[in-house]
C-alpha cells in the first residue's frame, strides 16, 4: 500500500491524501479547500495533485470546506465515481458546498472589478468552480451511516466510526486485503472532544495497524467545557447589566449550535438574564434545519431532550434571522441583545456590519470562541487592537473584548496522546502520521509520542509518498 500526502501535511488546511492500494485500487481521503492568502489558495487548490480519472473512491471525512470544499474542482475535472460520507455529512454539504460557490463567485467579482478599475496588476480570476459543479458532486455522494462496512474496491472496505467533531464527522476505517491478511488504516480526520454538547465522544477502532491522526492542537491544553459555560453566563450578565450588546462572530457549523444549546442550559439554570438572542446568519439557519433531520447523530442528553419535545436548538427570547432587512434591522433596536453571526474569523459576512455597529461603543462587548487565523480581522480584534479597519474604514476598538478558548471542537493534547496510547492498546499499530497541524504542534506531538515508545512517528510533508 502507498500513502501520499497531498494537503494539510504541516499545515491545517486543504486536507488530501491518497491511498493506492497493493492491487492498485485508488483512494481520496477528504479533498479539502486550501484556505490562506488569495494567490497561493488560487494556486494551490488549482493544482489537485492527483488525475481525478484515475480514482475509484473519495472518502469524506466531514463537511467542513478544508476537507470537503475540493470536491467540486474534482467532478469538474472529470471526476465520475462516489463519493463516500456518512447521511448528515452529505446534508450539510448541500448547504457548505453551495455557500462556498457563492463565496468562489464573490471573490472572482471583486478581484475582477479591481483589476479593471484601479488598475491592479493581476490576472483575471475565475472561480474555481460554481453551483453546477456542486449539484453534480451533491449527485455523486454515497451515505453511508456509521459502523456499516461497505466495499469500496476490489480490495479494500471503508467503515465510518464517529469522530465527535461536527455533525455527520466521521473516523475512516480502511481494510484492505493483502494476500490473505488484512491490513487496517484508520484516519482520524478532524477529531472531536469528549463531553461537549450535542455530540457523541470520539469512538476508538480497534486492529489498527496504520493511524492518520491531525494534530492541530498537539501543543496545548484547552480548559473544560464546562468552565465556557460559567464564563459564558459572566460575560453576558456584565454587559446586560450595562445595557450593551454582545457580537458572537461563530462558524456556521456546530459553534454557533452548540453556542444555542451552552445559551439554553443556562437559562435553564437561571444563569442567565433575560436577553434577546439572535442567530443571524442563513447559512447557520440552513445548517441548523440540518441539524434537527440527524438526532442519530447525538449524544444521550440530546436525545433526551428532544424525547421530551423540548429542541435543543429552540428557547424563549431566540430568533433565526434570515432576511437582509432583519439583520440591518437587529443593530438600530436599542437596549441589550446577544447577536451570533457568520463568518467566524469575520473575514466576511453579516457579522462585519454588527461589528461596524458596535465596536465603537464600551457598553459592547465582541465575544470570541474559535479559532481567529493570522492576518484576519477577528484575530486583530482577538488582540485588541486598539484600531481596526471595517470595510475599508479605520475604526476605534472601544467595546471590550472576550476570548473563550475552550470552545474548540479539536482534542486537544491530552486527548490526542490518549488516542493514540488507546489505538495501540486496541491492535498491533505500527506506523502513526501526523497530520493537519502547524509544525510547533506536531513537534511537540511527536515528541510526546517518541517518549512513550512508539517507534515509527512521522510527520509527512506535502509530495511525500511512502510505502507500507
Ligand atoms: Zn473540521
Amino acid at each position: 500500500m502507498d500513502l501520499t500526502f497531498l494537503g494539510a501535511a504541516q499545515t491545517v488546511t486543504g486536507s488530501k491524501h491518497l491511498v493506492t492500494t497493493g492491487d492498485d485500487t485508488r483512494l481520496l481521503l477528504d479533498c479539502g479547500l486550501f484556505q490562506g492568502h488569495r494567490n497561493e489558495s488560487i494556486a494551490r487548490n488549482s493544482t489537485l495533485g492527483v488525475d481525478p480519472a484515475s480514482l475509484d473512491g473519495v472518502i469524506l471525512s466531514h463537511a467542513h470546506i478544508d476537507h470537503s470544499g475540493a470536491l467540486p474542482i474534482l467532478v469538474k475535472r472529470g471526476y465520475r465515481g462516489p463519493i463516500y460520507a456518512t447521511p448528515a455529512t452529505r446534508d450539510l454539504c448541500a448547504a457548505m458546498l453551495m455557500d462556498a460557490a457563492f463565496l468562489q463567485a464573490a471573490d472572482a467579482r471583486y478581484v475582477n472589478h479591481r483589476i479593471e478599475r484601479e488598475g491592479v496588476a493581476m490576472d483575471k480570476v475565475e472561480p474555481l468552480f460554481d453551483e453546477h459543479d456542486v449539484l453534480r458532486t451533491l449527485e455523486q455522494i454515497m451515505s453511508i451511516p456509521y459502523r456499516h462496512r461497505h466495499r469500496v474496491g476490489r480490495d479494500a472496505t471503508v467503515t465510518f466510526l464517529d469522530a465527535g467533531h461536527v455533525l455527520g464527522s466521521a473516523i475512516t476505517v480502511l481494510d484492505i486485503d493483502e494476500a490473505g491478511d488484512t491490513r487496517r488504516l484508520v484516519y482520524t480526520g478532524d477529531l472531536g472532544r469528549k463531553r461537549i454538547p450535542i455530540l457523541r465522544d470520539p469512538e476508538l477502532a480497534s486492529g489498527a495497524h496504520t493511524l492518520l491522526i491531525e494534530s492541530t492542537y498537539g501543543d496545548r491544553t484547552h480548559p473544560p467545557y464546562e468552565d465556557m459555560e460559567e464564563a459564558l453566563a459572566k460575560v453576558v450578565t456584565r454587559v446586560h447589566a450595562r445595557g450593551g450588546k454582545i457580537v458572537i462572530p461563530s462558524f456556521a457549523l456546530e459553534r454557533a449550535q452548540e453556542l444555542v444549546f451552552s445559551l439554553k442550559q443556562l437559562r435553564k439554570k437561571g444563569r442567565l438574564p433575560k436577553i434577546p438572542v439572535y442567530v443571524d446568519s442563513p447559512l447557520t439557519v440552513q445548517i441548523t434545519d440540518v441539524f434537527k433531520l440527524h438526532p442519530e447523530c447525538f449524544d444521550d442528553e440530546t436525545r433526551a431532550l428532544l424525547q421530551g419535545h423540548d429542541s435543543p436548538f429552540d428557547f424563549e427570547g431566540l430568533r433565526y434571522v434570515s432576511s437582509t432587512e432583519d439583520s440591518m434591522a437587529l443593530d438600530d433596536a436599542p437596549g441589550p441583545a446577544i447577536v451570533i453571526s457568520a463568518s467566524g474569523m469575520c473575514e466576511g459576512g453579516r457579522v462585519l456590519h454588527h461589528l461596524r455597529r458596535t465596536i465603537e461603543d464600551e457598553r459592547n462587548c465582541v465575544l470570541i470562541v474559535g479559532f481567529q487565523a493570522e492576518h484576519t480581522l477577528g484575530r486583530r480584534i482577538a488582540e485588541r487592537r486598539p484600531k481596526v479597519k471595517i470595510f475599508g474604514v479605520e475604526r476605534d476598538l472601544r467595546a471590550e473584548v472576550q476570548v473563550l478558548e475552550g470552545f474548540s471542537a479539536h482534542a486537544d493534547r491530552t486527548e490526542l496522546v490518549e488516542y493514540v496510547e488507546e489505538t495501540r492498546r486496541r491492535g498491533p499499530l505500527r506506523d502513526v502520521f501526523l497530520v493537519h497541524g502547524e509544525p510547533a504542534a506536531q513537534r511537540v506531538f511527536k515528541g510526546e509520542l517518541e517518549s512513550r515508545g512508539f517507534p515509527s512517528v512521522r510527520v509527512p510533508a506535502r509530495g511525500d509518498e511512502v510505502r507500507l
